[in-house]
């Protein structure tokens, strides 16, 4: 290939991907004002004793009519084209009646940039919450550190507000991104859950194993709750008590699954 056709192929890809995009984008407004086109999925969340400590409210679009979307792909581009606010409430509200109606004692519920910039963001979120019965202990709200980059007055504001009225923030992909000392003292962070890229490189000979062990340490020391992402075996799991962490999510523990799944599989609550 010389330069020149190389050169062709790319832009064509480019082509694809972004006439793909305003499908997805089309297609995303039609499932929006049709409703009942989005599902919730839930992933478990575990302790060391296999008690349910948290559930993650995962969103799903089953049946996005190009085939399936990942989650990572239209969440962008409903981000990029105004629909994130409706469908993230939309999240919060199924997410938090589950947990209220299961007695889960926490849910997850991931947050976008986007909605936190939003200064009706801490009121809906209340309205929900009043509205499902769901104390705001029991909400934890994901953001990545993208979020707290891009941050300005409203989503300090936010934040704040939410904190006060008792909503837990959790810093999602912890580790991935910069300065993360810096959002865990502005945002007044409560939990970190460690990325997965981490998590699967535990036990190799690069020195992953102290770099978690260090952040684990920090983050305890600064009084931090820590859960580690995409455990996919049991010797992750174990790597992970051994260095300190003790709360679990990953294909190991659970998928995500569907309402009437999560239900059927029962997972013991601390305590029982
Ligand atoms: P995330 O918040 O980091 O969620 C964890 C992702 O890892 C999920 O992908 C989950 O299915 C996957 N996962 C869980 N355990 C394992 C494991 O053991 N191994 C591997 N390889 N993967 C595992 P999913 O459901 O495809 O979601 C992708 C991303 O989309 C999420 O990453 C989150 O950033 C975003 N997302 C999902 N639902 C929502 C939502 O309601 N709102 C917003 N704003 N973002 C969402
Ligand atoms: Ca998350
Ligand atoms: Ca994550
Ligand atoms: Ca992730």
């Amino acid at each position: 290939l010389d330069g020149r056709s190389r050169f062709c192929i790319f832009t064509e890809a480019m082509d694809d991907g972004l006439r793909r995009r305003h499908e997805i984008e089309r297609d995303l407004r039609l499932a929006l004002a049709a409703g009942d086109q989005f599902d919730v999925h839930y992933q478990p969340i575990l302790d060391r004793d296999g008690s349910l400590f948290a559930a993650e409210a995962l969103l799903r679009w089953p049946g996005a009519p190009g085939g399936p979307v990942p989650p990572e792909l239209f969440i962008a581009v409903a981000e990029e084209s105004g629909m994130i606010e409706e469908l993230g409430l939309w999240v919060l509200r199924e997410a938090c009646a589950f947990a209220q109606q299961m007695a889960l004692p926490k849910i997850s519920v991931n947050v976008s940039a986007v909605q936190l910039r939003s200064v009706r963001f801490t009121a809906d979120v209340l309205a929900v919450l009043e509205d499902t019965g769901l104390p705001p202990e029991r909400l934890e709200l994901e953001l990545t550190e993208r979020c707290a980059l891009d941050s300005g007055a409203a989503t300090h504001r936010n934040l704040k507000d939410l904190r006060a009225a008792g909503v837990m923030i959790a810093l999602d992909d912890f580790a991935t991104g910069h300065s993360l000392l810096q959002y865990v003292r502005d945002f007044d962070i409560d939990v970190i859950k460690i990325d997965q890229s981490f998590v699967s490189r535990l036990g190799s000979v690069d020195g992953t194993d102290q770099v978690v062990r260090a952040l684990v340490d920090l983050g305890h020391a600064m009084g931090l709750e820590i859960i580690a992402e995409g455990v996919e075996t049991e010797a992750q799991r174990e790597a992970l008590i051994g260095i300190g962490c003790h709360i679990f999510q990953g294909y190991l523990l659970g998928r995500p699954l569907s309402r009437e799944a999560f239900r059927g599989a029962g997972f013991p609550q601390a305590g029982e």
